[in-house]
């Protein structure tokens, strides 16, 4: 998978997206990251990239010309067709089932904000989707895009050291379709500690008993928790009945 950024700082981008499972992808081939500065393609001894807004008001917005330019040069680096993502606290809401559609994609370009935002005809010609990462308004769209790019880092075959990882994380696609639970709880060694021990169906090497035991806890954490999930989730008749034990 491809992806662009475009942003004011694309260097913060990549640096967040340097580590870990995206680092790891990136090495694996599996992901490769482009960064393109609008400033580049401003004109003028100034180089800039944004003005007032017309109307007043205040904070200032970023210009056409130069986002287009980047946009251009962004999609002439590869023949291969660009989703354009804005980021943007106005867009669809970011969740595991969205960043499953963008995991999907063979290349995005995702185009960072700053100040009050992007020229509304630059979003209206060039924008296919729009992406919030929750409902609070950063002071640019580099946190988002690196947001974004882990998560749907660590759904490209191969970049997880165990392919079934993603599944059994929270909100992994339900077999019914349904949008996934909360994932159960995790312990490691040591099996006693001072805040506590570890279940004893854990260290049974019951099988079965231990994936009963965590599909049990990831119900009850999730009615718990979220239990909009829950709702939604679509739950097997085995699953009600694990609940109501
Ligand atoms: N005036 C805009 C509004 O109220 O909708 C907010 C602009 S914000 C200060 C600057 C940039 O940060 C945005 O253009 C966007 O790229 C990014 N941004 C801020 N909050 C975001 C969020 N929750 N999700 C995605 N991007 C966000």
């Amino acid at each position: 998978m491809r992806i662009d950024v475009i942003s004011l700082f694309p260097e913060f981008v990549a640096a967040c997206a340097g580590f870990g499972v995206v680092g790891r992808a990136r090495e694996r081939g599996l992901l490769s990251l482009h960064g393109w500065n609008p400033r580049d393609y401003a004109e003028g001894n100034y180089r800039r990239v944004d003005d007032r807004p017309f109307g007043g008001g205040p904070g200032m917005v970023m210009m056409i010309e130069p986002l287009r330019a980047a946009i251009a040069a962004a999609r002439a680096a590869d023949p291969a067709p660009a989703r354009v993502v804005y980021l943007s606290p106005q867009g669809r809401r970011l969740d595991q089932a969205l960043v499953r559609e963008l995991a999907g994609r063979e290349r995005l370009l995702l185009l960072c904000g700053r100040y009050e935002g992007v020229d509304e005809r630059l979003v209206a010609a060039e924008v296919d989707d729009e992406v919030s990462i929750g409902d609070y308004v950063l002071s640019g769209g580099e946190l988002p895009a690196a947001v974004v790019i882990d998560a749907v880092a660590r759904l490209q075959a191969g970049a997880l050291n165990d392919a079934d990882s993603a599944a059994q994380d929270s909100f992994g696609a339900e077999a019914g379709g349904g949008p996934g639970l909360l994932d159960c709880p995790h312990y490691t060694r040591p099996v006693s500690h001072p805040l506590g021990d570890v279940p004893e169906v854990l260290l049974s090497g019951n099988h079965a008993d231990i994936a009963r035991w965590r599909r049990r806890q990831a119900l009850l954490r999730t009615r718990a928790r979220r239990p909009d999930l829950l709702d939604r989730a679509g739950l097997s008749a085995a699953d009600r009945a694990l609940l109501a034990d």
